[in-house]
């Protein structure tokens, strides 16, 4: 099985090879598909699978094909719990997405806000941040949400353990209700699938 095979397009692909990437893994497999169909899904993967990858590479695509958009407004948002992984993610969305047009900045607790604001000012496609930061930025009207189509919430078993849950309902809350929804955890317990529950109505369930 190629990257190919799984409908990605050219400028990926290559970046996947600049990569050094030859073939996807079982989370990658399974999630691009459905992902670019357009499916919410609800993934139980671990840190280490592959599993940035699955949702940074079918949203990539999919922005490519669609309109930039000016202004404040963010059209990805890729919620994580920590500092380390908004870098990480961010670091990952610049190496998939290099022969791609498409903008990111990585935003989290202890970063420069004055410095978050300036960059989300000259507009951004893709937006990764803790939940934290993203509110004070929301309430602060440094990002918009109108035209927002996609929302990752990645190692959302760490976000609810950390207590993240009330600032998630918030910018929950905050997002246009036609968009693109998509859960990583690494467990699915009762609570998870109660955020889930307030995320989409109904998502495709992946395990790996
Ligand atoms: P993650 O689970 O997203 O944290 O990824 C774990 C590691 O696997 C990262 O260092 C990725 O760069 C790498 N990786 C992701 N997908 C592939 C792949 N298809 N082939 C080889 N390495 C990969």
């Amino acid at each position: 099985m190629s990257f190919a095979k799984l409908g990605l397009s050219d400028p990926i692909l290559k970046a996947l090879s600049d990569s050094g990437y030859q073939t996807p893994t079982e989370i990658q497999k399974k999630a691009i598909p459905l992902i670019l169909k357009g499916e919410d899904i609800i993934a139980s993967a671990q840190t280490g699978t592959g599993k940035t990858a699955s949702f940074v590479l079918p949203i990539l695509q999919k922005l490519d094909n669609g309109e930039t958009v000016r202004g404040r407004s963010i059209r990805a948002l890729i919620l994580v719990p920590t500092r380390e992984l908004a870098i990480q993610v961010e670091k990952s969305i610049l190496a998939y997405g290099k022969h791609l047009q498409l903008s990111s900045v990585a935003v989290y607790g202890g970063s420069d806000l004055e410095e978050n604001k300036q960059r989300l000012a000259q507009g951004v496609d893709i937006l990764v941040a803790t939940p934290g930061r993203l509110l004070d930025l929301a309430y602060q009207r440094s990002v918009f949400f109108n035209d927002l189509e996609f929302l990752v919430l990645d190692e959302a078993d760490r976000m609810l353990d950390m207590g993240f849950i009330d600032d998630l309902n918030k910018i929950i809350d905050r997002l246009p209700s036609h968009r693109q929804s998509m859960l990583f955890s690494a467990t699915i317990n009762p609570k998870l699938r109660y955020l889930a529950d307030t995320v989409y109505d109904d998502a495709v369930e992946i395990k790996v």
